[in-house]
């Protein structure tokens, strides 16, 4: 079903080809599998290589390494088309184009010629990991540890326990943030002794690779498929030309950048749910009748359309600003912070009035908003929760908006 909502003005003919691809792929190759494969949770392959063929790995990729070179608008209304079909299989990208974009802004030029081209084509699959068992919003506490084994060649040796990898097994690369207190004096701030790790591992789990362990799939209420787990170092060596850019103690940086464009993801995954939830409302009110006419007739529930059209509208308008603006090369962390905080909370009360507006049917499994409302919240608590969201964009408006003595 498509219709006027969430149009995006200024696009190129390009960029229209392939979300019309990418839409066309969501109708026929997504959208009726997708219930049947998550209550089966069930790991979506003929997706993923479908979206490989489509190039859909690569999207961001640059050309020169066999990407497609496409903006980060370009990729945000791709996951937002997919969102729609499927929340999972946008999380299924979303950790592998962070994991790209970071090795393009900050790999060496080795790191960039060997993973980039493998990436592109869907080869090598990225996860990253910042969270551990004690902490996700405060990044700058982990204790994982990364520290040099006194030989020559500076290699390192990793122990710690991280925690919600998403993609943990399915991956074969995953950038780890660890801290390396060396050359860093006594006092350094703690975001200033961090370091990404780009960790290559078998896929699967248990023992993947000699001192990492992958040990199960999280049991989750929902975001089901795509497989999320925690991640065991004890003793991991890496070697010292796997460090992100060849320099420690850059680690926080590299992965707050990596957040960024990470925020608009999740507020186009919100869009893009909050697209289908609406869809599923609009077409169920009019063909449930009550009182003698359809329910879209009677005028609360009219209301409720209206203010589910409306907060798709807003959201998407305000991931498309976030995403252009970092396309624009400037500063974007309040436009968004914003996106992402407004995105999932509009699209879980988007979601809860489709499901109400199905009566009892939206408490069935055989309904898709059953599925719908148990993925909406995930997007207010991953790439930072709305807490977080909101004390970025107050910091920043203080910065923007301060007085003068
Ligand atoms: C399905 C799933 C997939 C994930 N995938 C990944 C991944 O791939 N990689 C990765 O690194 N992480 C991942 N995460 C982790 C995610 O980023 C964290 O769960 C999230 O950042 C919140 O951290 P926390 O769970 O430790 O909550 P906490 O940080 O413990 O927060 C608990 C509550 O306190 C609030 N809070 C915390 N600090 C403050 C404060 N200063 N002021 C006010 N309120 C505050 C929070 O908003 C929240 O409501 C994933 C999580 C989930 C659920």
């Amino acid at each position: 079903m498509s219709g006027r909502l969430a149009q995006t003005e200024g696009l190129t003919d390009i960029q229209r080809e392939i979300l019309s691809t990418v839409r066309d792929f969501v109708d026929k190759e997504i959208l009726p599998v997708a219930t049947e494969l998550e209550h089966r949770d069930e790991y979506p392959t003929r997706i993923v290589e479908g979206l490989k063929d489509l190039g859909v790995f690569g999207l961001m990729i640059p050309e020169e390494y066999g990407g497609l070179g496409e903006s980060l608008l370009t990729y945000a209304l791709t996951v937002e088309e997919i969102a729609r079909g499927w929340m999972s299989v946008s999380g299924i990208i979303n950790t592998h184009f962070i994991v790209a974009y970071m090795l393009k802004q900050h790999g060496t030029q080795e790191q960039k010629e060997y993973f980039l081209p493998k990436m592109a084509a869907g080869e090598i699959r990225g996860a990253f990991s910042m969270s551990e068992p004690a902490l996700g919003s405060d990044v700058s506490a982990i204790t994982s540890k990364g520290v040099r084994d006194g030989g020559d060649d500076g290699d390192f040796v990793l122990t710690g326990q991280k925690m919600w990898l998403t993609n943990g097994g399915s991956s074969t690369l995953v950038a780890v943030l660890c801290r390396t207190d060396e050359g860093h004096p006594e006092g350094t701030a703690p975001h200033k002794s961090m370091t990404t790790f780009l960790v290559e591992k078998e896929a699967g789990f248990g023992e993947v690779r000699p001192g990492l362990t992958i040990p199960g799939k999280i049991d989750k209420m929902g975001y089901k498929g795509v497989d999320t787990t925690e991640l065991i170092m004890d003793g991991l060596r890496v070697p010292a030309d796997r460090v992100l850019g060849g320099e420690t103690g850059r680690g926080f940086y590299h992965m707050m950048d990596g957040v960024e464009v990470g925020r608009v993801n999740v507020a186009a995954r919100g869009c893009g749910v909050a697209q289908r939830a609406f869809e599923l409302g609009v077409s169920y009110a009019q063909q449930r009748h009550t009182f003698g006419k359809p329910i879209a007739q009677h005028q609360a529930i009219q209301f409720k359309l209206a203010e589910m059209a409306t907060k798709v509208e807003a959201a998407h308008a305000m991931m498309v600003n976030a995403a252009r603006k970092k396309d624009s090369g400037q500063r974007n962390d309040l436009e968004a912070g914003m996106a992402k905080y407004l995105a999932s909370e509009y699209c879980k009360e988007v979601v809860e009035d489709a499901f109400r507006i199905h009566g009892g049917y939206g408490f069935s499994k055989e309904y898709e908003i059953e599925r719908l409302y148990r993925e909406a919240p995930m997007l207010l608590i991953g790439e930072g929760t709305a807490e977080i969201q909101k004390m970025i964009i107050g910091r920043r408006l203080l910065e923007e908006y301060r007085i003068q003595g």
